[in-house]
This record gives structure tokens, C-alpha cells and sequence, in this order.
């Protein structure tokens, strides 16, 4: 039995934690707070779960075995965390080869996953708060939905305490206690001292300001969220109107159906890259600027509806788009569990078992997709038909 710090309780330390308990280990999880952290990356109404993801098998495969887990997470905690409203990929021409939708409706009929494809017509009767014409082809896969994150993490810490894993709040972590080849614990901001045989990362975009010499593979980058409140709250109910990505390659925009009387919708793109407690950390009247374009071309109905809410959400992006969960080759005992490139919220279910097997040295075939990987340098995307979120 190991004694092991996580530092960060956003999903990932959340779920490692609990992992490492469930296997036996003393768990500690320390965060500045409180908990759900405003500024973290979970913390939010929503987050998209899907299978649909593009040409990559890997990701599909752990989403079908996350789904059925959020179904049991419901019961288990006796609150809906997890609504499987279906989510909707839509695009401006025929879905041709190469394309993030067509690649998706091809991996999930190899998965025997269910989705209904559809063309204009039917697609604006089915979903009428787009605007018409303006989507070629596309598909709707019922098995898949959004989670409320932040709903998600509150519940999974105050599941993590009745555990017995020991929460330190108001702890802020300044440095990893290391010596030659190995960690011995961290240090807080107020000069206290945490031991333990191993120490899991899981601080998500701040990971490079607290470890810089990981900053060659991960960057911070800021991506813009709306919270708007319909005037037609009837259109944007989940039957009508679920999770969407519109023509999510080219524009970059999807979002939620009406959740807590809010429609959330938010930008996928390269974002703008700076510390998470930056004071450049606020919404642009540019990014504004494109929502409100993006919704008089796409969401007419919405387009004049005040926003309600903004946030710039952080990625800790790595050069190739995939997670990084992987021991420190020169200080073995040392865990970084990041780099979620914004799409890592929906695998909460298996998240700590991964990072919980990379801590333990346990073999598990995604490990390699997410390994410590230097050789793999900025600017190499594996394919243009991804999207994360
Ligand atoms: C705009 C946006 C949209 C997204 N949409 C989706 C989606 O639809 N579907 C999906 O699956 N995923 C989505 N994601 C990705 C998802 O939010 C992340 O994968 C996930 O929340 C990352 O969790 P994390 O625990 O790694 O990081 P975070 O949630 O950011 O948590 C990091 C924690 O570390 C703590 N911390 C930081 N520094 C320290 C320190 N020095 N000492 C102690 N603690 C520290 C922070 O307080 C924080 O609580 C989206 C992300 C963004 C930004």
C-alpha cells in the first residue's frame, strides 16, 4: 500500500484518487478550492459525451465502455449527471470521405453502433432551430448525450471522502520535493510539505506552469462559452434541439440543448494561449462577434438572445491531440495525468483506472497511446476530421 498525492481535483485527480483508493492505497487530493474549482476546466453545466469521433477507433472504444458507466453513475449517486439526449453532427455538403462526420458514421456502423443519417429536409423538421437549407447531410446518434461536469465532480469528491480519501483544500501545490531519480512529495504555497511514495499531476492546464520543462508538450489555450437564455426556450429542448456540432471542422461551434433554462454554446479552435490565471481570461468582443454571426446564419432563433454568461475554458492541449497519462521516465514515481486537449470530461468513468495502472506500472493497451512521447513535436495533427469536446 503506497501513500499517493494528487495534485488537482478536476476529473481527473477526482477519479484517480478514488481509483488508487478502491485499490488500497492512502490517497491525498489537494487543490486550492473550492471544489468544483471555479477556473477549472470541468467546472461547467456541460460536457459532451459521444462516440461518434471521427477516424479514431481508440476514442469510440472508450467511450462505448464510459456510456454504460454514467447510466450506473446515475443510480449510484441517485441524481441524473449523465443525459443521454443523443448529440447531432451536421454538415454544409455531402458527407464524403476524410470528413470528421463521414469517418464517425463509418467507425460507428463498424462498432454495430446505432445513429439515424438524414438529409435537409428531414433534418429541419426534426431539429427546426436551425436554419433551413443550411445543412446538407449528417447524423444523429441516440446513444450519447452531455454530463453536467461540475454536478459531476461535486459529487464524485464527496463520493471520494466517504471513501476515506483525505481532501486538502485551500493547498495550493508550488513544487514537486524531488531528488535525483525519484519524488518524495510536494510543497504548498504556505511552505508545508506533503510526503508520499508517488505523486499523481492531475492540475490539467496549469500542468506547464507547474512543471516547466513539460512545456515543450503541453499548451494552456483558451477557448470562448456562452451561456444564452432562449426567448423561445421550446426550440431548444433536448428532443429538438441535443448536443450539435455544426459542421464542427470548418466552424468550430457546437453546444447543448436548454439545460437549467440556459442553451450553452461554445468554439472549438486553436483558442488563444495563456496561463489559466492570466488576466487575458475573459471572453473578446471578437470571439462575442463570431457567436452572434455564427447564430444569425445557423440558430436564427437565437440570435438575439442576451448571453447570460461567458467563460474562456482551458485546454491543456499536447502536439498531437491525444491525452497524456504517463509516468516521468527520470523520476519514475512521478505521474502526469493530463493534456486533455479539451475532449477528456466524458471518459471520467475510466480515467482513474488508467491514470490509477500508470501509477501502479500495470499494463493497459491505451497507455501507449498515451505515453510520455517528446519525440511527437507542435504542429503534427494526426488527422484534419478530429474534433475535441
Ligand atoms: C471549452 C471546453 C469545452 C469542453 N467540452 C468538452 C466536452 O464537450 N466533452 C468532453 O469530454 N470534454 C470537454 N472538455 C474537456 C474537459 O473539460 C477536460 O478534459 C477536463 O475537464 C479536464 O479535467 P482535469 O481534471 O484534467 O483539469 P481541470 O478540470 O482543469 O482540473 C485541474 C485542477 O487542478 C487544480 N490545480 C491547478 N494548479 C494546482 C496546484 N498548483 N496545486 C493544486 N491543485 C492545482 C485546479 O484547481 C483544478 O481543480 C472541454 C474543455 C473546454 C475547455
Amino acid at each position: 500500500m503506497a501513500t499517493v498525492i494528487i495534485v488537482g481535483a478536476g476529473i481527473s485527480g477526482v477519479t484517480a484518487a478514488i481509483e488508487l483508493k478502491n485499490r488500497g492505497h492512502k490517497a491525498v487530493l489537494v487543490d486550492p478550492g473550492p471544489i468544483p474549482h471555479p477556473l477549472a476546466a470541468s467546472t461547467d453545466i456541460s460536457k459532451a459525451v459521444r462516440a461518434a469521433y471521427g477516424p479514431d477507433e481508440d476514442y469510440t472504444a472508450l467511450a462505448e465502455d464510459c456510456i454504460p458507466i454514467w447510466r450506473e453513475w446515475n443510480k449510484q449517486f441517485g441524481t441524473e449527471l449523465y443525459h443521454e439526449t443523443g448529440v447531432l453532427f451536421v454538415c454544409r455538403h455531402k458527407m464524403r470521405p476524410g470528413d470528421f462526420e463521414y469517418e464517425s458514421a463509418r467507425v460507428l456502423e463498424k462498432h454495430h453502433h446505432p445513429f439515424d443519417r438524414f438529409d435537409a429536409t428531414e433534418f429541419h423538421q426534426r431539429f427546426p432551430a436551425f436554419a433551413p437549407e443550411r445543412f446538407q447531410d449528417g447524423f444523429f446518434d441516440p446513444v450519447a448525450g452531455y454530463a453536467e461536469s461540475g454536478r459531476a465532480v461535486a459529487t464524485l469528491v464527496d463520493y471520494a471522502k466517504t471513501l476515506g480519501v483525505e481532501l486538502r483544500e485551500q493547498a495550493k501545490v508550488v513544487g514537486i520535493d524531488e531528488s535525483d531519480r525519484s519524488v518524495n512529495g510536494v510543497v504548498l504555497e504556505n511552505g508545508q510539505r506533503i510526503s508520499g511514495d508517488a505523486v499523481v499531476i492531475a492540475a490539467g492546464a496549469w500542468t506547464p506552469y507547474l512543471i516547466p520543462r513539460t512545456t515543450p508538450f503541453f499548451r494552456a489555450t483558451g477557448h470562448p462559452v456562452f451561456h444564452l437564455k432562449p426567448s423561445k426556450p421550446e426550440l431548444f429542448l433536448p428532443e429538438r434541439f441535443p448536443f450539435f456540432g455544426a459542421d464542427i471542422s470548418t466552424t468550430g461551434f457546437y453546444g447543448f440543448p436548454l439545460n437549467q433554462g440556459i442553451v450553452k454554446i461554445a468554439n472549438h479552435g486553436g483558442g488563444r494561449e495563456f496561463s489559466p490565471d492570466s488576466s487575458e481570461r475573459f471572453v473578446t468582443a471578437e470571439e462575442e462577434h463570431q457567436l452572434r454571426a455564427f447564430l444569425r446564419s445557423t440558430i436564427p432563433s437565437l440570435a438575439d438572445d442576451p448571453i447570460v454568461y461567458t467563460r474562456i475554458c482551458m485546454y491543456c492541449d499536447t502536439n498531437d491531440g491525444d491525452f497524456w497519462i504517463a509516468p516521468d521516465p527520470e523520476r519514475p514515481n512521478l505521474i502526469v495525468s493530463t493534456g486533455d486537449c479539451g475532449h477528456g470530461f466524458k471518459f471520467a468513468p475510466v480515467l482513474g483506472k488508467i491514470t490509477a495502472d500508470a501509477v501502479e506500472g500495470k499494463p493497459n493497451p491505451i497507455l501507449k497511446k498515451f505515453r510520455w512521447r517528446p519525440e511527437v513535436k507542435f504542429g503534427v495533427t494526426k488527422e484534419a476530421a478530429r474534433f475535441e469536446g
